[in-house]
């Protein structure tokens, strides 16, 4: 066996977004939707919070846009949030979006 396993970057849905079965922020595993709630319940790693559900790295800015219309939220703060997940989450998660984001 080896130590760590991949990461399956869309293992399932939750929230109506594709989900990792790790957390993108700590590594922690997170095989399903379920676990995926308990440790952003317990971690607050990855949520919106506007409406405590899962936000993809990368697309919290996207995710205010779409769900939170009516909400008031700064734009700019998003933005930075966003950027600042970027830049403390693992290297796997920020890869896999750059390639997404080349791949378009
Ligand atoms: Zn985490
Ligand atoms: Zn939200």
């Amino acid at each position: 066996m080896s130590e760590k396993a991949a990461v399956v970057l869309e293992a399932y849905t939750i929230n109506g977004y594709q989900a990792p079965d790790h957390c993108e922020s700590c590594d922690a595993s997170v095989p399903d939707a379920e676990a995926r709630r308990k440790h952003m319940e317990e971690t607050r790693h990855r949520i919106c919070s506007l409406c405590e559900s899962y936000a993809p790295l990368g697309g919290y800015y996207v995710h205010c846009d779409e769900r939170h219309y009516n909400d008031k939220w700064n734009d700019h703060m998003v933005a930075y949030t966003d950027s600042i997940n970027m830049k403390e989450s693992q290297q796997w998660a920020v890869e896999a979006i750059r390639k997404k984001r080349g791949g378009d």
